[in-house]
């Protein structure tokens, strides 16, 4: 007798090794929103019990089983923040693959840049942040994995 495959949705919450050698959070991949309005990015400022705690990133997390990156990335960011993602409008997207696992960031467009209020328990904030301080000395200190990935998505429009 053969187990039941999974349902679509089931969680991907769990760590997956790549092809390269890492453990990586989600059983499916992961994917994060990148959100820009003109010259400002809106980053999250992550609690200090989380993995790299206190550093800044964008939302993001674990995709579910079927799950599309884009699905995971709105759902993400709405589980962390009171952002409204459904005016966002998806502008170009990312993948980092390393085989067996990828993070997939979803850039998307605001109109304007207003206040984030936090969801949730793994943010302390949310701000703005002009594109040009980020990964500068002066600016904000980034998650290892935003940090990683800012340069390849800092030009995309
Ligand atoms: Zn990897």
């Amino acid at each position: 007798m053969s187990a039941a495959p999974l349902p679509h949705g089931s969680s991907g919450d769990g760590w997956q090794w790549c092809a390269q050698g890492h453990k990586h959070w989600g059983l499916y991949g992961a994917a994060g929103l990148l959100v820009r309005s003109g010259d400002l990015v809106l980053l999250q400022h992550r609690a200090l019990w989380s993995h790299h705690g206190g550093t800044w990133g964008i939302p993001g997390g674990a995709r579910h089983l079927g799950e599309s990156a884009e699905e995971a990335a709105r759902r993400e960011a709405a589980e962390e923040s009171e952002l409204d993602t459904a005016p966002l409008v998806e502008t170009a997207r990312f993948v980092d693959d390393h085989g067996g696992w990828s993070y997939t960031t979803v850039v998307v467009g605001a109109d304007e840049a207003l206040p984030v209020g936090i969801r949730g328990g793994e943010s302390v904030e949310f701000q703005w942040f002009r594109v040009g301080t980020l990964g500068s000395s002066d600016g904000p200190e980034l998650h290892p994995g935003f940090a990683h990935t800012w340069p390849q998505v800092r030009d995309l429009p």
